[in-house]
């Protein structure tokens, strides 16, 4: 027994001490002799261990009480320094059990290297917080940073404003110079405007830029400051021999006008910008409640969404996705599709934010469910089918409900049918959410993280959710092969997905490499327009049946 327990502790896959009464080390494993010292069994724990482990140690036997919780720390591991999660157990061993000089009170110190997994935490969380490109906040941060500033009580009495800078003539730095120098431009922008002492500065999309500030835009309604910001961004750029000039306006709101919700303080200098940059002369315009063209597009957006859904003008397209090994597809994506009379066909990221705003993605979200089980379950070939569920689905409609009487309309097997949330539905951890979620997971419905990586993705945390799926984002799938970063991330999410037991699908792959470097990392499903475009029902079935019987006349030739 004294054999099999040794050996049972030396091989064990965390770092494992055990220490006797006297404070002498009885037991370790290879890893903790890896890690710490070569030569640990005899030695005193004050000859050998690092001070935070001698002190649990010493606090656990002398008081005679466990730690009642994991604690991180960073110790020095030869030389390197490396973060740690450890924990000490006691165990009282009477002589009846084991020899006279062995009895008493014993401690086993377990430890695990996470050093690898929080570099990654941090990388992702500052990858959801910042523009990767000139390291300003991302719109995330941004609101989140004014949230904060209006939460405090002398925030709220001194108010806050926000001016959303728009850069024009960018296009001309970029066909003329070339993106290279269109990217070092912009980080300029970014240090121009950080000039001006605000609270924060971040970059909201391509060419829009936003300062936050405290106070009120004041008596001269923001112009003054706009006029500063504008005066700084258009100042030549001198990009090695080159030089280049961009043009800009400025749109601004404050807490006054806009009230105290951050997304509409940011939403109303929009409008105010796009105002600005239709009018010409006018460089900087504040919001004003007559500015109300975009709810009066909002309105005119949610009148179509209705017709829309009433004159059954959405379709749905699916996109496969295939497991990186044999080629087989094993699922289809689900995709919203919609062709307006007159505008044509018109892009998901236009109508399913607009159709958030209005509350109609519920109906919408149900409506695409129904119909893309009824479609798949009719199909020959038993693919997995995936739908893309919106937060507001969770929160304020039935999911639970919609999702069974879909399943029982079309007759599609619960364990064929996978939703897909997005992490900012998870962020909120509101308890009746992850209750829904575990309905569903209970009732054999697969749960899919859509997009991860781009919000705010938390390895550790990952274990925790009901989801088995998780789908890394294309942003990082795009950055392949050249990208190390984008690999490392990658790498490390197929690491932890795989110990924590999940499935892994790479999204957006574009190309051959992109397909064999995820496939050699471990990833074994992808999606992307390399394997095929999303597609009307018919040509992506014809594709399905096509790829079978090129298998199956395969396999009787080779027969
Ligand atoms: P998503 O769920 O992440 O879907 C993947 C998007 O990436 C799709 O865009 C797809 O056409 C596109 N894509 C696929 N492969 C590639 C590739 O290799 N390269 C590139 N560049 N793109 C690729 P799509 O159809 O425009 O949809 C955009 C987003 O709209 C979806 O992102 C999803 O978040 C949302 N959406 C679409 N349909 C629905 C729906 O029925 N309900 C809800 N709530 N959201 C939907
Ligand atoms: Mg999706
Ligand atoms: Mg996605």
């Amino acid at each position: 027994m004294r054999g099999i327990l040794t050996r049972v502790v030396a091989d064990n896959f965390d770092g494992v001490v055990v220490v006797d009464h006297n404070k002498s080390i009885r037991a370790a494993s290879r890893l903790a002799e890896e890690l710490l010292s070569p030569e640990l069994r005899g030695t005193h724990i004050a000859d050998v261990l690092p001070a935070p482990f001698r002190e649990a140690l010493d606090a656990a036997l002398d008081s005679g009480r466990m730690m009642d919780a994991v604690s991180e720390v960073v110790i020095l591991c030869n030389g390197e320094r490396r973060t740690v999660e450890f924990v000490v157990t006691l165990s009282d061993v009477d002589a009846g059990e084991v020899s006279a000089q062995s009895a008493g009170r014993v401690a086993c110190l377990t430890f695990r290297d996470v050093t690898e997994r929080r570099q990654v935490e941090h990388r992702l969380t500052y990858l959801a917080q910042h523009d990767p490109l000139t390291g300003a906040a991302s719109r995330v941060k941004f609101v989140e940073t004014i949230g904060a500033l209006l939460g405090t009580p002398t925030g709220r009495v001194r108010g806050a404003s926000v001016y959303l800078i728009g850069l024009s003539r960018l296009k001309t730095v970029n066909d003329t110079l070339g993106h290279a120098y269109g990217d070092a431009l912009l980080k300029q922008v970014v240090a121009r405007l950080e000039l001006s002492g605000p609270i924060s500065v971040a970059r909201l999309e391509g060419n829009a830029f936003a300062v936050l500030r405290e106070g009120l835009l004041g008596e001269d309604g923001g112009v003054g400051f706009a006029e500063t910001l504008i005066a700084e961004v258009v100042r030549p750029y001198t990009l090695d021999e080159h030089r280049a000039i961009i043009g800009a306006r400025v749109g601004m709101s404050d807490s006054d006008l806009s009230g105290s919700a951050p997304d509409a303080l940011v939403s109303h200098a929009g409008v105010a910008l796009s105002i600005a940059s239709d009018q010409s002369g006018n460089r900087a315009l504040a919001f004003s409640k007559e500015m109300d063209t975009r709810i009066k597009s909002k309105q005119d957006m949610e009148i179509a969404l209705r017709a829309a859904l009433a004159r059954e003008e959405f379709s749905v397209h699916y996109q496969p996705q295939v497991d990186l090994e044999t080629g087989e597809v094993t699922g289809v994506e689900a995709l919203a599709r919609w062709t307006h009379p007159e505008l044509g066909s018109v892009s998901p990221a236009k109508f399913i934010p607009a159709a958030e705003e209005t509350g109609l993605i519920i109906e919408l979200g149900r409506w695409i469910l129904h119909a893309a089980a009824r479609e798949v379950a009719g199909w020959p070939r038993p693919v997995r089918l995936s739908v893309n569920v919106s937060p507001l689905q969770f929160e304020l409609g039935d999911i639970v409900a919609d999702v069974r009487s879909a399943l029982a309309q079309s007759g599609l097997p619960a364990e064929r049918l996978q939703v897909e949330i997005t992490e900012s539905l998870l962020v909120t951890e509101a308890s009746q959410i992850t209750e829904k979620l575990r309905v569903l997971r209970a009732e054999g419905v697969g749960i899919a993280l859509d997009d991860f990586g781009t919000g705010y993705s938390s390895l550790s945390y990952l274990g925790r959710l009901p989801v088995d799926t998780i789908k890394i984002d294309q942003s990082f799938v795009r950055g392949l092969p050249g990208d190390g970063e984008a690999s490392a991330i990658i790498r490390a999410v197929l690491m932890l997905s795989e110990s924590l037991g999940k499935h892994v699908v790479a999204e957006g792959i574009e190309n051959q490499d992109q397909a064999w470097l995820l496939r050699l990392a471990g990833c074994r499903t992808g999606q992307g327009y390399f394997f095929s475009r999303p597609g009307p029902a018919q040509d992506i079935l014809a594709q399905l049946l096509a790829a079978e019987h090129d298998r199956l006349t395969a396999v009787t030739r080779v027969g």
